[in-house]
């Protein structure tokens, strides 16, 4: 309880696509009405949807003028914004640990903080998983942050334009990028490079030929989205290659140096830009955090309830979770319908909680999988009750695609503010060029 108010604390932690979501609804339906203290904490002062960082990276999305600021949405919502970086927990005091606050210039601007909590949400999501490879931390970008995104757009852009300036022919590979990983995430981010390639010509940097840069996508299945149907693997795998796009299936990277990475088979494919798309984890400060059950991905072992095992006050939820599938006797996927459907459940759960009744368990709905290359197509297959899974492509596929960030923006914003945010995207893009240029 706050000593001050004698109210029920709810500290959520990570204000991504669940955090944030649950934060809004129970500071509209709890905080609001003063029926509990809702606290979200956060490393960032402000939140962008995950799945669209791929888009940020090329420049297609520009994540300045889409963030969302924490503290005003906490103001508007009904919960407080604490910033800082989690990195301990003490269960028996119910108090998490957040590191100090630097300023860009290395000045500490907030320092190490504890905060008390009667309910714990953890939500602090993913981030890439490097499984020990030689030189992915040192020569890849990642795409776990809007930071690393913005950097990342920041490097294409002015590799571009070194390029188009400079006085002598392009270098072999000296704007190709090469991507390992070839599930969802790796095949958006090629097909957006692709289409921004092209833009960048047709903006008048004319040196830059669709055949100057080679975009490669490297993936150690036999098959690039082994989780979706072979058919639509297939069919994504021929699109790709028709982009030009080489797709090379069935090889592992083995190491990665500042010209290329290699694989199993010792093929090198050089590339001036290499990205690692292979596989997340649950960040590192969650392994055994104060002798809470986490598996080797870090993720912290929640019962149904999204509880975690030896904790009743501290739940989890979204990539950090590990949270039983059982109709498919595995694990809830890492996806941002996992989160923004666990969101959901824990709205309902905590009030539960605070009134003292038995909480309802979670049961993840699987709607499907859909994987946009941007402009060119998107494919997919949709999960139906009565139906089963079906295959979805083109207008259709792109327009489910686009509605999960729809229902993310609902959560936050309601209808009305929804509506107007999608007019005003609509009014932008006819003013404002296709892809950022700064
Ligand atoms: C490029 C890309 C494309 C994707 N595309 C899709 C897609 O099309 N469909 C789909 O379903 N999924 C997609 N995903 C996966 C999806 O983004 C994640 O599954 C989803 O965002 C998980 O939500 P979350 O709430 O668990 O975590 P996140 O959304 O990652 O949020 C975690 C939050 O925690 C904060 N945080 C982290 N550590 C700490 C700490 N120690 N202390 C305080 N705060 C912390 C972070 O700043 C962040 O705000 C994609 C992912 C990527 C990277």
């Amino acid at each position: 309880m706050n000593d001050k108010t004698n109210k029920h604390r709810i500290v959520i932690v990570g204000g991504g696509a669940g955090g944030l979501e649950l934060a809004t609804r129970l500071g509209r339906k709890l905080g609001r009405r003063g029926r509990a203290d809702i606290t979200l904490v956060d490393a960032s002062r402000t939140h962008i949807w995950k799945p669209l960082l791929h888009e940020v990276a090329a420049g297609t999305f520009d994540s300045y003028e889409n963030q969302l600021e924490y503290l005003a949405q906490g103001a508007k919502n009904g919960f407080h914004f604490r910033l800082g970086r989690m990195e301990g927990l003490d269960r028996e005091k119910k108090e998490i640990q957040v590191a100090p606050t630097y300023s860009s210039d290395g000045e500490e601007i907030i320092p190490q903080r504890t905060f008390g909590y009667d309910t714990l949400v953890i939500a602090v999501g993913s981030v890439s998983n490097d499984f020990g490879i030689p030189g992915v931390k040192q020569h890849c970008l990642f795409l776990d942050t809007k930071t690393q995104a913005e950097q990342f757009q920041t490097r294409l852009l002015e590799s571009y334009i070194h390029a188009h300036a400079q006085n002598r022919p392009l270098e072999l590979s000296q704007l190709d990028v090469v991507i390992a990983g070839g599930g969802a995430t790796g095949i958006e981010l090629a097909a957006q490079l692709h289409k921004v390639s092209r833009l960048f010509r047709a903006y008048g940097l004319e040196t830059i030929t669709p055949n100057a840069i080679q975009i490669s996508i490297v993936e150690a299945a036999e098959r690039i989205l082994p989780g979706l149907p072979e058919r639509l693997s297939q069919a994504t795998h021929a699109e790709l290659n028709r982009l030009g796009i080489d797709v090379i299936t069935g090889q592992r990277v083995t190491e990665v140096t500042d010209q290329g990475v290699r694989t199993d088979s010792d093929q090198f494919i050089p590339a001036a830009i290499r990205v690692w798309a292979a596989g997340i984890k649950a960040p590192d400060f969650l392994q055994d955090i104060a002798g809470l059950e986490t598996n080797r991905g870090n993720q912290l072992v929640v019962r149904p309830t999204l509880q975690t095992t030896r904790d009743d006050a501290i739940f989890a939820l979204g990539d950090c979770a590990a949270c039983p599938w059982p109709e498919k006797d595995s694990l809830v996927p890492p996806r941002a319908q996992a989160a923004h459907q666990q969101a959901s459940h824990l709205y309902r759960v905590l009030q539960q909680r605070l009134n003292g009744e038995p909480l309802s368990e979670y049961h993840y709905r699987d709607y499907g999988s859909l994987v946009s290359l941007g402009r060119y197509s998107t494919v997919g297959n949709l999960m139906g009750n009565l139906t089963g899974s079906v295959m979805v492509e083109g207008f259709i596929a792109r327009m489910v695609y686009l509605s999960l960030y729809k229902l993310h923006q609902l959560a936050l914003f309601g209808f009305y503010r929804t509506t107007m945010l999608s007019i005003s995207h609509l009014f932008r893009a006819s003013v404002h060029p296709e892809i950022k240029l700064h």
